[in-house]
């Protein structure tokens, strides 16, 4: 059987805490809640680690955090050797904060990047120290020196960051939303989320279920650490925290 778990980081991404219930154990022990605040991998984003907390106060690690049969499911995957909770159980649930906010700000500097490197996207991956983003592009035309001074000048500027649904029929007739060339959003389920950048969403608006921060000055400093040439046709831009390292 396969559940929906109301996905509580979509419509707030600042939430640290909650309390839910387990709607299921799977035969791995994966544990299923009716609610939750942990973010399942998807979309190049890593899922949530963090705790969930039984009534007698012990406490259940959790590794990862990942999709079931469909996306609606979400799998809280327990590390190894600890207790597995019973269905019908109230538990309280913290993320990772400290992990999660690192993934925010660098999941809203590869929003970023692509608008100052608008192309086709053909991959992303987010992390707390290192993100990429891969470009449908035969050359840059950039150096990571030029990449990185608009990427400041977007964080600078303190935009605010937030999100908005579509139907179907909108997202139809604006495919220039669209940046990825190999994945494209779910239609069907009659609305799509999209993450804005900037007032009425002057500076960009892309379909993406991930969590961001509230603006990109929240993002921070960061820089471009490489470009990377991946075939004839592709470029691979990685993004850091930090000012860009002297040489
Ligand atoms: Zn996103």
């Amino acid at each position: 059987m396969v559940h929906k778990t109301e996905a509580l980081f979509r419509d707030d991404a600042y939430l640290k805490e909650a309390e839910a219930a387990v709607v299921a154990i799977n035969d791995r022990g994966g544990v299923v809640l009716d609610r939750t605040i942990f973010y399942a991998t998807s979309g190049g984003q890593p899922g949530d680690t963090g705790l969930l907390e039984r009534a007698d106060g012990s406490r259940v690690a959790i590794a990862a955090t990942i999709t079931g049969e469909t996306k609606d499911e979400i799998i809280h995957v327990p590390a190894p050797g600890q207790a597995v909770p019973t269905i019908g159980e109230r538990l309280k649930l913290a993320i990772d904060w400290q992990r999660r906010h690192l993934l925010m700000r660098m999941h809203a500097a590869c929003h970023l990047l692509t608008v100052v490197c608008p192309f086709p996207i053909t991959g992303a991956a987010v992390s707390v120290d290192d993100s990429r983003v891969d470009f449908d592009i035969p050359d840059a035309g950039f150096t990571k020196e030029d990449v990185t001074a608009r990427l400041m000048e977007l964080v600078r500027a303190d935009h605010p960051i937030f999100t908005r649904l579509i139907t179907d029929q909108e997202l139809a007739a604006n495919p220039g939303l669209v940046k990825s060339k190999n994945v494209r959003p779910p239609v069907g389920t009659g609305n799509i989320r999209l993450v804005c950048i900037g007032d009425n969403a002057s500076i960009d608006s892309q379909p993406c279920g991930g969590t961001h921060v509230r603006s990109t000055g929240e993002v921070g400093e960061i820089h471009i650490g490489k470009i990377e040439k991946k075939g004839r046709e592709n470029r691979r831009f990685r993004i850091r925290f930090g000012p860009m390292p002297a040489i």
